[in-house]
Parts: structure tokens; C-alpha cells; sequence
């Protein structure tokens, strides 16, 4: 691994290029006459191999459909899967608000379980430059993991703030020059809503990508050059899910996350051979 950095941000700067033309995934490494590997990413949110496969059914469908392999990720399982290319941090329980300094609000249901294992799956994959899309509770982990903070209760913390569970749908406006905004293309879309929190304070190496007419955090990315080395970013809304307004958005945003995922492997398979 002798320039992650320089490589890494190669990526970002390349991405805009990449995805101009039509989004597809081309295998990391296709061996001739041989189907190309499918990139392998990890969804949290399930603890065991007994817990209900069909919780995870809408991250599932929408990575297969991008051409991906879907793996899941148990918080019963002390480490992280091998020989994974991203990972999705998925929708799900509040994150306790401790692991950012406050009390917790009476509204905040949390999994402690959970919260662990994923904070620690965070700091493994960020360690090793995994790339990572958060979603929803994902987005709020990743952005606690690195030294943010939570609005733990919309309704009740935000004055005027729009109506954002039961699956609302608002706008958003996008930061232009952003990766969301340029694998988006739009300056503003309407989203699907269903948090009753939010990110507050984004962590140092973030930067906003996205905001609701209320002011409300709806989405950031790792700033290319900062401090945070991996491809990681978080949506506060559900681009898995069947009723996001644009289905070729939701297509453009999974396609970016697998294209980051396919330049990880890459990387990762020069380096084996290089041993
Ligand atoms: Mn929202």
C-alpha cells in the first residue's frame, strides 16, 4: 500500500468522468473467459444468520440490481467479513446518544448490541479504506463515529421543522460541486423521509452535500483530501426503498457507491500482487 492517498483521491477527481457515460460496473479484475467477480458488499442491521434475511430485502435488491453481491453483516459477529468491497451502513434504531455526550431525549429507542458492533465495523473499514455508504441510521453512525452529533428528536428540538417520518416526502437542495450533487445532477430533488433524528453537528472531514428547506441535514461526504482517507458519505433519505420519487437517481447513487467499491478492489488486488 504505497499511496493510498494519492490513489484515493485519484478516484474522486476521476469520478465525475466515469459516471458521464452510461453507469455501469465493469469487473474489478476479469480473468478471460471467466464470468467477472461481483463486488461484494456488506449490509449491517441483521444479528444472526436466524434474524429475518427479508429486513434487509430493499439495500438487498437495490445492490443486486446494480450488479453487486450482498453480504450481510451480523452485530452478533465480533469482525468484519473478509474480502468485502463497501459496506452499507443500513437504516434502523436510534444511535444512543452517549456515544456523542448527551442524555437521551425519552423519545430515543436504542440497540446497544448493535451500536457496538457497528461503530467498531466503522473503524475497521475506515482503517482499511473500505468504501462506505450510510443510510438513514447509517448516516448518523458514521457521523457520530467520527466525532459528530445528533438532533435526537426533530418534532420536538427543531422549530417549523417539516413532518420527516412516515415516509414524507420534501425537497432537498443539493450542494453543488459535491459528489452527490454531480452523480445526482439536479440542484434540488424531492426525497423520501422516515427519521425523526438527524445529523447536527457534521464531524471534521465532512461536508454537507445535502439540506431540507428546514434546515435539516440530509446528507454529506468525506471531504476528497481531507483528513478522512475512505470514500465514505451518508444520505438521510431512502434511495433503496420503492417509493424514492426517481428511480434512476436511486440508480446513479448506488452505481457511485459501487463504482468507489470497484476502484477499492482494484487497488486491493494490485497490492496482492504486488506480494
Ligand atoms: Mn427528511
Amino acid at each position: 500500500m504505497r499511496h493510498p492517498v494519492r490513489l484515493s483521491v485519484l478516484s474522486w477527481l476521476l469520478a465525475p468522468i466515469l459516471i458521464a457515460g452510461p453507469l455501469t460496473v465493469a469487473p474489478a479484475q476479469a480473468d478471460p473467459g471467466q464470468a467477472p467477480p461481483r463486488l461484494r458488499i456488506g449490509i449491517t442491521g441483521l444479528k444472526s444468520a436466524s434474524d429475518n434475511l427479508h429486513k434487509l430485502d430493499t439495500y438487498r435488491n437495490a445492490l443486486l440490481k446494480a450488479g453487486a453481491e450482498p453480504i450481510p453483516l451480523y452485530y452478533g459477529s465480533p469482525v468484519l467479513a473478509a474480502d468485502i468491497d463497501g459496506i452499507l451502513f443500513a437504516g434502523g434504531e436510534d444511535v444512543n446518544p452517549a456515544l456523542y455526550g448527551e442524555k437521551p431525549d425519552p423519545t430515543v429507542a436504542i440497540n446497544g448490541p448493535r451500536d457496538d458492533s457497528e461503530m467498531a465495523q466503522a473503524e475497521s473499514a475506515l482503517e482499511q479504506g473500505i468504501p462506505i455508504l450510510g443510510i438513514c441510521r447509517g448516516s448518523q453512525l458514521l457521523n457520530v463515529r467520527l466525532g459528530g452529533s445528533l438532533v435526537q428528536d426533530i418534532p420536538s428540538q427543531v422549530p417549523g421543522a417539516l413532518p420527516h417520518q412516515a415516509g414524507n416526502l420534501h425537497q432537498i437542495t443539493l450542494t453543488p460541486g459535491t459528489q452527490l450533487a454531480e452523480t445526482v445532477g439536479l440542484t434540488t430533488m424531492r426525497v423520501n423521509s422516515y427519521h425523526h433524528q438527524s445529523v447536527k453537528t457534521l464531524a471534521k472531514g465532512l461536508r454537507l452535500t445535502a439540506v431540507s428547506d428546514d434546515g435539516i441535514i440530509e446528507g454529506w461526504e468525506a471531504i476528497p483530501g481531507g483528513p478522512i482517507h475512505s470514500p465514505v458519505s451518508g444520505v438521510q433519505f431512502h434511495p433503496e426503498k420503492p417509493d424514492f420519487p426517481m428511480p434512476s437517481i436511486s440508480q446513479r447513487i448506488f452505481a457511485r457507491f459501487l463504482l468507489s467499491a470497484q476502484y477499492f478492489a482494484a487497488q486491493k488486488s494490485a497490492r496482492v500482487r504486488v506480494k
